[in-house]
């Protein structure tokens, strides 16, 4: 029996000021202080880290940037590096979100070098991938995950990414109130875990978490949870209320 600590992440994407973030964060706290048996981050955005990172101070739920640039500092106007995020309070990072590759331009090479500069200064990268809504139609999901994996990973090695989180995104499920089914979302973790354990063995496969995303609500996370590969979920419109979402972090009650 593989014991993976069940992961609940938000991704609150381009929404909240610092005030509305420091509000929501406070609700957020009180709301999940029981849970420990489930890791919780909330990823706000880059200007409401360092107040967020002071609004829930001493509690289980800790922080995650949705981006960074790989280098650590120079004339690489409105980026933001590693070491400002950890300095800022950060545990996390999302990577290769697949609005980032859809509208910034993010491809499996840039985020391969986010996931490995995110590695170098501890934060925990926070892995997407997912098909868009063609590819599955055409099968190439399995595919798709295939390239993304492999060249997002590529040149890393087990003994660095042993915390990696890996997020299945399915594009066309992202924002759009279409879930993926439970065996849809089933089938393509499996996929990913064999994908990991060619790569770096079975003990590392089998540790890695593999979150699900793409329109978790209260009422769906249940029956994705109970999927043998399924280990957590990231969490966007759904994470941006805090009562919502610790409905989806205390969904076994
Ligand atoms: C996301 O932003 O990662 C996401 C899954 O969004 P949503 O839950 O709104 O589909």
């Amino acid at each position: 029996m593989d014991s993976r600590k069940s992961f609940i992440a938000g991704n609150w994407k381009m929404f909240k000021t610092c005030p509305e973030a420091v509000k929501t964060a406070g609700q957020l706290v009180k709301l999940v202080a029981g849970t420990n048996d489930i890791d919780i981050m909330i990823a706000p955005p880059f200007t409401a880290l360092s107040s967020v990172c002071d609004a829930i101070k001493d509690s289980n739920v800790s922080l995650g940037a949705q981006n960074l640039f790989w280098e650590n500092e120079g004339a690489y106007t409105g980026e933001v590096s590693p070491g400002m995020l950890v300095s800022a309070g950060c545990r996390y990072v999302i990577i290769g979100h697949s609005e980032r590759r859809q509208y910034f331009g993010e491809t499996d090479d840039t985020v391969n070098k986010k996931i490995a500069a995110a590695i170098q200064h501890q934060l925990i990268p926070v892995f997407c991938v997912g098909e868009t809504e063609k590819e599955r139609e055409s099968k190439e999901t399995l595919s798709v995950l295939d390239k993304q994996v492999k060249k997002g990973l590529i040149n890393l090695f087990a003994d660095k990414l042993e915390n990696l989180v890996v997020a299945y995104e399915p594009v066309w499920a992202i924002g759009t109130g279409k879930t993926a089914t439970k065996e849809q979302a089933q089938e393509a973790h499996q996929f990913l875990r064999s994908l990991l354990e060619t790569s770096f063995g079975n003990s590392f496969a089998r540790s890695i978490r593999i979150l699900y995303g793409g329109s978790v609500k209260p009422g769906n996370i249940k029956e994705l949870m109970a999927m043998p590969d399924v280990d957590g979920a990231l969490v966007g419109g759904a994470s941006l209320d805090a009562e919502t979402f610790s409905q989806i972090v205390n969904y076994r009650e």
